[in-house]
């Protein structure tokens, strides 16, 4: 068990780097807690394969350090490390049966033969491979050799993290729910650091308590995922989490807030003055669907939106607009009015974010809030799970 502690960590694959576009990973600082459920989630190609095989000790880093409790690990080999990965695809054994395929990281550890039996069966239960421990891994389906494969990576329970690199890819959709499930059940059973890898947002939820969303490079955010949809630090978390993403607009500065294009958009006093002192001209705002006020009558304040497709979702329906040229989207709750042409939206302040230069500009505390940070603040222990926004 460890902390893993990436300390001024940067890695480009280039021998002699001269921008940060040549980076793979961008310089960062980040710890990953022993004991947490983490998901590092992001699109194709933002370097998380690199991070992991940079922490199992695949890759070396071209500048940092890796430190597992304290102690740097940059220069000890993979098999030293005490990691296990699981990988996108299934790496087993073709010849062995599945039953040596799992106990091959035990037996390698000289573990006595009694107890590699007794986990084998343990993790064998557990991903329901019990009726094929006799077979040889070369005829077994792809979802079961990748079941195989993170067996392999599970049935050490001395290792001091699982790195798992999107681990379902190859699996069929109704599987995936369940091992998804299964790995949270291990979780909490052996009190294992996991690092669970996935562009895909739903996953990474439900799997983890903390989720790290990578974007060029770069840990933008590591967040519950409740902070990552109410509070999202960058834009691009806000446009990745959430289905539909955050309304993005791009603005200008006036007195008193910003304008979208003919409209002015209102600011906190404590937001206009971080503009005063900003000169940077990129500056956004950002609404989530969910947070969009509606009203199919014309409301003081609001602004004018024509309405261009309702998509019913059963429970919700979402509201595609058009403000000044721009897409906007809103959720409607079931029992809400559906405009039909024209809709009336606005933008409650306490949703409504600035982004300068794409990062999030925190909004001065209200006492209110400020009393639910410390409470946010205590929880943020990674071994406690937190609430997982309901779709
Ligand atoms: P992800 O796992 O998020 O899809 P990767 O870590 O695989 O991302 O890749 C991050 C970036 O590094 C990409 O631009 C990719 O093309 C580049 N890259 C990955 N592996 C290598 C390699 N062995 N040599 C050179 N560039 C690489
Ligand atoms: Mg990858």
């Amino acid at each position: 068990m460890a902390e893993i502690h990436l300390k001024s960590l940067a890695h480009s694959y280039s021998p002699a780097p001269q921008s940060p576009s040549d980076y793979a990973i961008r310089e960062m600082d980040h710890v990953w807690h022993q004991g947490g459920a983490y998901a590092l989630l992001g699109p194709s190609g933002c370097g998380k394969s690199t991070l992991l095989n940079i922490i199992s000790g695949l890759l070396s880093p071209s500048e940092g350090d890796v430190l597992f409790d304290g102690q740097r690990v940059n220069d000890i080999p993979p098999e030293e490390r005490n990691i296990a990965q699981v990988f996108q695809f299934p790496v087993v054994y073709d010849s062995m049966t599945v039953f040596d395929n799992l106990a091959f990281p035990l037996r390698n550890m000289k573990v006595d033969e009694g107890k590699v039996r007794a986990k084998v069966l343990e993790i064998a239960e557990i991903l329901e491979l019990q009726e094929l421990l006799d077979r040889k891994a070369k005829g077994l389906t792809a979802d079961e050799k990748q079941k195989v494969s993170m067996g392999r990576g599970l049935v050490r329970d001395d290792v001091s993290a699982i790195l798992f690199d999107e681990p379902l890819t190859v699996i069929d959709p109704h599987l995936k729910w369940k091992l998804r499930r299964k790995l949270k059940q291990i979780h909490e059973q052996f009190n294992l650091t996991m690092v669970y890898v996935t562009h895909d947002q739903l996953e990474a939820a439900t799997f983890a308590d903390k989720i790290a969303v990578m974007y060029g490079g770069q840990i933008v955010q590591f967040g519950t995922p409740r902070e990552l949809f109410e509070e999202p630090n960058h834009t691009f978390v806000g446009y990745f989490i959430g289905s539909p993403g955050m309304n993005i607009l791009e603005v200008t500065r006036v007195e008193g807030g910003v304008m979208f294009k003919d409209q002015f958009i209102p600011l906190s006093d404590h937001l206009c003055q971080f503009l005063n002192q900003n000169p940077s001209a990129n500056v956004k705002v950002g609404i989530r669907p969910e947070f969009v006020h509606v009203c199919d009558e014309a409301i003081k304040g609001a602004y004018s939106c024509d309405v261009r497709h309702v998509e019913d979702l059963g429970t919700y329906k979402i509201l595609t607009m058009e403000l000044e040229g721009q897409i906007l989207k809103a959720r409607l709750d079931e029992d809400q009015a559906v405009p039909e042409n024209t809709a009336w939206i606005s933008f409650p302040s306490q949703w409504l974010k600035l982004y300068v230069d794409e990062y999030l500009v925190p909004d001065e505390p209200s006492a209110d809030q400020d009393a639910a940070d410390s409470q946010d603040r205590s929880d943020s222990d990674p071994s406690q799970t937190t609430e997982v926004r309901q779709a």
